[in-house]
């Protein structure tokens, strides 16, 4: 049989990419931490307790019996250790059902609160969609929104945020760590430019919390958004860290049995809670040690990638988190890199919203060609990632990698 040379070509490159595939995919290795990362042994034997007739099953608002009072109990005591975690009060902390609606009701909240003062809202390009939809919904209830105009690092600047404000803004909201690039957003700096205008500052801490020190944040701070599944602990918990002042005025967005506060009604998900709660103390005392492992993995990723001809990072590498690593490889699709690498999971610089891909608005806002954010990744990983499983990344990078540009 004739087989014209292109394609004998493009067959033999095929069959070495599968090849290579097969050799080295080992299927499981998990570099999407960013996504979510697993629940620690120690939070999931923790969490166990709380279900069935055997454990804590009570309903915590019903303080009227022991079995109500000790479920009170456990979630009094997960407050403290995520009161902790944000260098906040216990009486500070709501609970919520993610970061998502932590976002929500932080954000809605606080505009409907002020609208009388001000309809302006001043937010950046960089957020999670949460922030952004939730700027949008606001827009459309007649406030306006101010994206921060960001500096040649693709960072939030007090000179960018001063620029942005006005005299009717009446809420910031700004992430601390961007899920997408692991950039650091200098809270503590641009909290008092927030105060001065007699704005609430929110901030979506949660790609931060766990990692950062949390204390000059939480002082610059009045919303802080945080999520159990980020931080080792179950999906379907959240926080917002509310100061003080403001628990009285934030409008809630959940009406009900009002607990919380009145802040969030809804009866507590006990075992999500103490979920949570062990997951917060675990990041307070594993904290430096996970910080370490992370750093070390994280040079070793990028003196594989320094083999790999023809390949970058994304954003600020100076003023970044360890553990999120956003990635560009000149001439790969990003789906086809995600394709032939099997088994590794990594996430795409793009966000699949059912069959459609759309380059992501992160890469964008950062000024880079839709080319270059068509064909980034993005690697994150934590405290159970291994070495072994960096290498093995790494050198099946440096295989795929020429052999999809030979495509
Ligand atoms: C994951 C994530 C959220 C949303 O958190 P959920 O608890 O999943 O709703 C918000 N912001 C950032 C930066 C995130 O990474």
């Amino acid at each position: 049989m004739l087989v014209p040379e292109h394609a004998r070509r493009r067959r033999r490159v095929d069959s070495s990419i599968h090849a290579a595939a097969q050799v080295f995919a080992d299927p499981g290795v998990y570099l999407d931490y960013a996504a979510t990362t697993p629940v620690d042994p120690a939070v999931s034997r923790v969490m166990g307790g709380f279900l069935t007739k055997d454990g804590t099953f009570g309903n915590p608002a019903s303080v009227t019996h022991g079995f109500g009072q000790a479920a009170a109990e456990a979630v009094e005591n997960a407050r403290r250790e995520v009161a902790a975690l944000v260098s906040s009060r216990p009486e500070e902390i709501v609970w919520t059902s993610g970061a998502t609606e932590s976002i929500n009701l932080a954000m809605k909240g606080s505009a409907l609160a002020r609208r009388d003062r001000g309809r302006h809202i001043v937010t950046s390009p960089l957020e999670h969609r949460a922030v952004l939809d939730s700027a949008e919904w606001l827009e459309s209830q007649g406030f306006e929104i101010g994206y921060v105009e960001l500096d040649d690092h693709g960072r939030v600047t007090r000179k960018g945020l001063s620029r942005a404000l006005r005299p009717d803004t009446v809420l910031v909201s700004l992430m601390l760590v961007n899920n997408e690039t692991g950039t650091i957003t200098d809270i503590a700096a641009l909290g008092p430019l927030v105060r001065e205008q007699g704005a609430i500052f929110h901030v979506d801490a949660v790609q931060g919390v766990g990692r950062l020190r949390m204390g000059d944040i939480a002082t610059a701070a009045d919303l802080i958004s945080i999520s159990g599944h980020k931080i080792y602990g179950p999906k379907g918990i959240g926080a917002l860290r509310v100061r003080r002042p403001l628990l009285s005025e934030l409008v809630p967005q959940m009406h009900g049995g009002g607990h919380e506060l009145g802040l969030r009604s809804g009866t507590l998900p006990t075992h999500q809670v103490v979920g949570m709660g062990a997951a917060a103390k675990l990041a307070r005392e594993h904290g430096e040690a996970d910080a370490g492992h992370v750093t070390s993995l994280d040079r070793k990723l990028r003196a594989h990638l320094g083999r790999i001809e023809r390949t970058s990072t994304n954003g600020s590498l100076r003023h970044r988190v360890p553990g999120i690593l956003s990635v560009h490889f000149e001439g790969v699709a990003a789906e086809a890199l995600m394709i032939a690498l099997g088994g590794v999971a990594i996430s795409s610089g793009s966000a699949c919203t059912s069959a459609e891909v759309t380059p992501s608005h992160v890469l964008l806002a950062l000024g880079l060609g839709e080319e270059r954010v068509l064909s980034s990744v993005r690697f994150s990983f934590g405290r159970f990632t291994t070495m072994d499983e960096i290498d093995h990344v790494g050198w099946v990078l440096a295989g795929i990698v020429p052999a999809l540009r030979k495509l």
